[in-house]
């Protein structure tokens, strides 16, 4: 399944992004979408902005989530128009609202009531009006690692239910804003869908309470989140999007006329993408083995900052070959530097490649220079 020959010459390590893969992908995306007119799909840039990968995003017709001003600039770079960017984001300077605002966005995802003032200033100065969502959090807990879970009432994103009413008013009255609706993002690699099931139940709450007050919302956006197999990437390659967008579909008590919003990121682009690396030394221990490969967190940092696991293959071991145990670990001086302990491979050898499964989400795009590396080169076929 890996062009193995096209990698024995190339220098390592190296993302490999599976372009007919992620083609399959947007094709379930776009058919499990249409259940439902008024639903559109944007892709979270920050999980990936590969321009090769992100050139088939744009021709499968998906719009943006972007969360700064480089994100909405690679974005219009490789062809998306700047009428489907969304930009959310906590922290946002004046530079990028301001830049943002030039290219004519479709809407900003505001967090706070300080940004909304700020974005309605700046509209103004320019001559425009920003189209706003207000960032509800609506208090769900998803489950997910403590540091990629975003929504409960404590934490820096978005306006809790019981502060909103008074900052959408606010909303209505400025002369920079246009506002258009509510954005919500309840967490990230989301397997299950009862979370989205509650999610929905909050939004046809707040729904009918806005209605009382005669407040009308254009669109609602629903974040992203949905999560993908990273213990079976051969096995569930694409995602449930049926079951995803059947969850809103059946969930959702749309008015007329409303529109409905999806940010994905991890699902349109994890299965994807491997990092391909080369086994410098097999070191022997008292009890254990290393295989020490030419990538570390400097190329892949999910195992290190959110102990992710990645399934490991030796794509290079002959057919047959027995299996060992390894614990696989980067040349990076720091000990959080382990892919993965006790992971069984076929008897590996200096020079083998190895493949890091399911990172084509949160990978190449956190790659940092830290001990003076280079970021890593891609290849995509
Ligand atoms: C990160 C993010 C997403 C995408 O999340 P995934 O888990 O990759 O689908 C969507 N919306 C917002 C606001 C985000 O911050």
């Amino acid at each position: 399944m890996f062009p193995i020959d096209k990698f024995i010459n190339r220098p390592t390590p190296f993302y490999y992004y599976d372009l007919a893969l992620l083609r399959r992908t947007l094709d379930v995306i776009k058919e499990t979408a249409a259940v439902n007119s008024a639903f559109s799909v944007h892709y979270a840039v920050k999980a990936n902005a590969n321009p090769l990968v992100l050139d088939q995003i744009c021709r499968a017709g998906l719009g943006i989530d972007a969360v700064s001003g480089g994100e909405i600039e690679r974005a219009i770079e490789c062809g998306f128009a700047p009428d489907t960017i969304v930009f959310a984001g906590v922290g946002k300077n004046d530079n990028e609202i301001n830049m943002a605002l030039n290219a004519g966005i479709a809407c900003f995802n505001v967090e706070s009531l300080p940004e909304l003032e700020v974005i309605s200033d700046l509209a103004v100065k320019a001559g425009k009006v920003a189209r706003i969502a207000l960032r509800v959090n609506p208090n769900i807990d998803a489950h997910t690692h403590h540091y990629i879970t975003t929504g409960l009432s404590e934490n820096k994103f978005g306006i809790s239910r019981e502060l909103l009413m008074p900052v959408v008013r606010r909303a209505i009255e400025l002369p920079g804003v246009e506002f258009m609706g509510l954005h919500f993002h309840i967490g990230s690699q989301l397997t299950d869908m009862e979370p989205y099931r509650m999610l929905c139940d909050t939004i046809n709450q707040m729904q009918d309470e806005f209605e009382k007050e005669g407040i009308a919302i254009k669109s609602i956006n629903v974040g992203g989140g949905l999560g993908i197999d990273y213990d079976n990437p051969d096995k569930n390659p694409i995602s449930d999007f049926k079951g995803y967008f059947d969850t809103f579909n059946n969930g959702l008590k749309l008015r007329e006329g409303q529109s409905v919003h999806f940010e994905l990121g991890r699902s349109v682009v994890g299965q994807c993408g491997s990092l391909i690396t080369r086994v410098l030394y097999v070191k022997k221990g008292l009890a254990k083995q290393f295989a020490i490969v030419d990538a570390g967190f400097t190329e892949l940092i999910r195992p290190a900052l959110y102990q992710a696991h990645h399934e490991i293959e030796n794509i290079s071991a002959a057919p047959g070959s027995p299996m060992e145990t390894y614990d696989v670990v980067g040349p990076i001086c720091e000990s959080s530097d382990t892919f993965d302990k006790d992971v069984e491979l076929p008897v590996t050898h200096r020079g083998d490649l190895l493949a890091l499964r399911s990172a084509g989400a949160y990978g190449e795009i956190m790659a940092s220079g830290y001990n003076c590396r280079r970021l890593p080169q891609s290849y995509a076929d």
